[in-house]
């Protein structure tokens, strides 16, 4: 088997890649630094737009918020869509904006993996896909979001118009510290649980104040259990607060915010029902009301019977590009690729570079794999395009 020379000749360009990344890691665009997204999202159209025949578009997200869909060949009849995020969880205040060489081939910096270094991958991907015989025949859009490390709200709508322009989503988060890629992923939530109790002097006899932290964290040891009592749920208690200055005063108010996990839509409902059925336990008593809010923002991403079918085509081609093994696992971090599969849009996940350390100032990626996964894409592209792999269910 001879690989398209485009696809074989990538891993020259690991250099020019490591200098880009360097470049778009320092711009800082975390997630709420609106003019700095719109730095980042900048450049990626500079470098984007100079893939032929791409066309782009800037689509509102939120406020003056927006993301980056670069469209080829919008009437091919095979499309695929390319996803991204350019926000970052490192905020314009953060001491962490610079990158650093940790050896030659390992760089230190923030979004370096999580997930600048996968919007290379994916630029890469496609500038070589173009250069492929047969890629006249597949369309493509990459999606270049900027909320994801904060839910996706504001860009939720265009992955759920997905299916409608495309068949198949590629998302370049980052691959597992050893190289695998997502099977699934857990859908994410979130509740807040506010306790109102009744105001008292501490030193009242008999005492008829309603102490709200002592309810709410009976609710929430309760709570901490439901992953014991339902497998598949994972249930955190993030924090808690509650009174006042004065401890002399029994306090009528505390709140707590839990981060809520689950593996399969099924989950939802009972995990949600158990929650209730505690705030109903302390409701029945004198003087208390516990009420909740929240509830889910990305279902789950449950593995589709075409990703099945697809999923040896990609290890396949990672194994003609010279990737060493891997294989795709289950993992409780939430990604976009969550909304492609509540779109109903099947979709291989977790396709960016290695690294490690994601969310903090010791973040890491291994710059040469950023051409090593561009080549494995690129190559599965261009076997579709050549026919070889069919997307058809
Ligand atoms: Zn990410």
């Amino acid at each position: 088997m001879t690989l398209p020379s485009a696809i074989a000749r990538l891993p020259e360009r690991t250099t020019e890649f490591g200098a880009l990344l360097v470049r778009w890691a320092e711009i800082n665009s975390g997630s709420g630094h609106l003019a700095g997204l719109n730095r980042m999202r900048a450049a990626l159209r500079d470098e984007f737009g100079k893939i032929p025949g791409a066309q782009l578009e800037e689509l509102p997200c939120h406020g003056t918020l927006a993301a980056l869909r670069v469209s080829v060949r919008p009437e091919a009849k095979t499309r695929f869509l390319l996803s991204g995020h350019f926000d970052t969880v490192y905020e314009a205040n953060d001491p962490f904006q610079r990158c650093r060489w940790l050896d030659a081939e390992r760089l230190n910096g923030p979004g370096v993996t999580d997930m600048k270094g996968g919007l290379i991958t994916t630029l890469a991907a496609l500038q070589t896909f173009e250069g492929t015989p047969h890629a006249a025949n597949v369309g493509w859009d990459a999606l270049l979001t900027p909320d994801e490390e904060t839910g996706s709200r504001g860009s939720a709508h265009l992955f759920r118009e997905a299916p409608a322009r495309v068949q198949f989503g590629l998302v370049f988060e980052p691959a597992r510290p050893n190289g695998d890629i997502v099977h699934s992923r857990k859908g994410t939530g979130g509740i807040v649980a506010t306790c109102r109790g009744r105001a008292a002097h501490a030193a009242k006899i008999p005492n008829d104040g309603r102490n709200a932290i002592l309810a709410l964290a009976e609710f929430v040891l309760a709570a901490s259990r439901i992953p014991a009592e339902q497998p598949g749920v994972l249930l955190n208690i993030g924090n808690i607060r509650g009174g006042g200055p004065a401890t002399n005063v029994v306090p009528d108010f505390a709140r707590s915010e839990l981060d809520l996990r689950i593996t399969k839509v099924a989950d939802r409902e009972p995990l949600l029902a158990r929650l209730h059925a505690l705030a109903d336990e302390i409701n029945r008593r004198d003087g208390y009301k516990l009420e909740l809010s929240g509830g889910f923002n990305r279902p789950p991403k449950e593995c589709l019977p075409l990703e099945e079918k697809v999923f040896p085509e990609w290890q396949r081609a990672a194994h003609d590009v010279g990737v060493a093994p891997f294989t795709w696992v289950h993992t409780g971090g939430a990604s976009d690729g969550n909304l492609l599969t509540a779109a109903g849009l099947p979709n291989l996940d977790g396709l960016g570079p290695i690294g490690d350390q994601l969310h903090s100032d010791r973040e890491f990626i291994i710059v040469p794999t950023i051409a090593q996964r561009a080549q494995v894409a690129a190559l599965f592209l261009h076997r579709v395009a050549a026919g070889e792999i069919r997307l058809a269910g």
